[in-house]
């Protein structure tokens, strides 16, 4: 017994194994000598050393990651952000040039546009559901095409297959980031992918109560080099963050396929009701794309419904102030349903020409369908476009 109260006790461990995933706050690890240590460098010998190079709750959660996407070794970083910027940063240089398609996420947009120019890396955005077009934005030292395979917020289905066969033939890295489909709906390296981006904020942890992101590359010197930007620039993750991701991924597959249930049975019902314009939902027949998303997703749509309703922005906020059990947030993949509103978040930055042009008017709404009972949303997304109408 010791009254140094600095002192820091074995961890009780008796014969039986917690159930939980323990959560490792430490940020150092104390190794047994020079020569094991040594060999911890080396790679001989597992072991951690410092928490920015990794820890614990980080690689049980990169693991159940991995294991989703069906190659080992992927990151956890402290943002789907910081994971983006790991791939770009790790692996490109001054000199390079990057397409991306023209609706990826609002800051990997911003990274592409102001970033990434400003460190002598040049880019093109393109149409991503037009491999031409995406071809036509090639350049002999393009080096990295990163896209999102359902757009945000109106659900256009990249031409995956298309685009893959121009990396593959030109030799450029394929990024995915696979946020809105999740390997549930779409394993981007069964389409050529080389390189798989995560926001774990989104689905995969899915409680809205975690940044995360996560990264990784099927060819292992590539993830290296990633993971090795990541350690250094300081992405790391916090074992708390990574300890609730962790836990929420338990429910990962019955949250997805419950909200995706609701989703086709959500966009099916909006459709119906007076005042809206049109919805958007992979599977539907009228869906710009829907032949391509039966291609890629098969029978899944994911969880993500958009619809546009007549009466601008009067008829916006009259229907969001009418549905206050809905959290109007410009988020996605939460357990609960969540409405956002491109024209005054996302594209914010956008004029309203440029809005117009890829379909989103003010009266334009993008639903992350949660696992809520069905009837409460068809009743909660009827009052509230009734309330629009009025
Ligand atoms: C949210 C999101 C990101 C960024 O993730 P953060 O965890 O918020 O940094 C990147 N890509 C997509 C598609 C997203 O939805």
């Amino acid at each position: 017994m010791t009254d140094d109260i600095t002192r820091r006790p074995a961890f009780p461990q008796g014969s039986s194994r917690p159930v939980a995933t323990p959560i490792s706050p430490s940020v150092v690890f104390s190794s047994e000598s020079p020569d094991a240590l040594d060999a911890q460098y080396d790679g001989t010998s597992p072991g951690y050393t410092y928490a920015r190079e990794g820890h614990p709750n980080a690689d049980v959660l990169a693991q159940k990651i991995d294991a989703l996407e069906g190659v080992p070794g992927g990151i956890v970083t402290g943002s789907g952000m910081s994971a983006v910027t790991a791939a770009m940063l790790g692996l490109l240089k001054a000199g390079d040039h990057v397409v991306g398609g023209d609706q990826l996420y609002g800051r990997s947009m911003r990274l592409m546009n102001q970033d990434l120019p400003r460190f002598g890396i040049t880019t093109t955005l393109a149409d991503p559901t037009d491999a031409a077009a995406i071809k036509a934005a090639l350049r002999p030292e393009t080096r990295m095409i990163l896209v999102e395979l359902v757009s945000n917020p109106t659900l256009r289905i990249a031409d995956i297959e298309g685009i893959a066969a121009l990396a593959q033939d030109r030799g450029i890295l394929l990024a995915v980031d696979n946020t809105f489909t999740t390997p549930r709906a779409f394993k981007p390296f069964d389409h050529g992918a080389d390189i798989v981006i995560h926001s774990v904020t989104k689905l995969l942890a899915g409680h809205a109560d975690v940044t995360l992101g996560y990264v990784v590359a099927r060819d292992p010197a590539l993830q290296q080099a990633i993971t090795d930007c990541a350690v250094t620039m300081g992405f790391t993750a916090s074992p708390f963050d990574c300890w609730l991701a962790e836990r929420g991924m338990m429910s990962f597959n019955l949250r997805y396929d419950r909200a995706e249930e609701n989703a086709v049975a959500l966009a099916d019902h909006i459709a119906t009701l007076p005042g809206v314009v049109r919805v958007l939902y992979p599977t539907r027949p009228d869906h710009p794309d829907h032949n391509r998303a039966a291609q890629v997703l098969g029978a899944r749509g994911a969880n993500m419904v958009s619809f546009e309703l007549d009466g601008g922005r009067a008829a916006a906020n009259a229907f969001v102030r009418a549905v206050p059990d809905l959290a109007f947030a410009p988020t996605l993949g939460d357990i609960a349903t969540t409405i956002s509103h491109p024209a005054t978040s996302s594209h914010r930055a956008l004029s309203p020409e440029n809005r117009a042009e890829l379909g989103m008017s003010e009266g334009f709404f993008r639903v992350s369908v949660g696992c809520e009972d069905i009837e409460t949303l068809r009743a909660e997304f009827a009052r509230g476009i009734a309330a629009a109408r009025a």
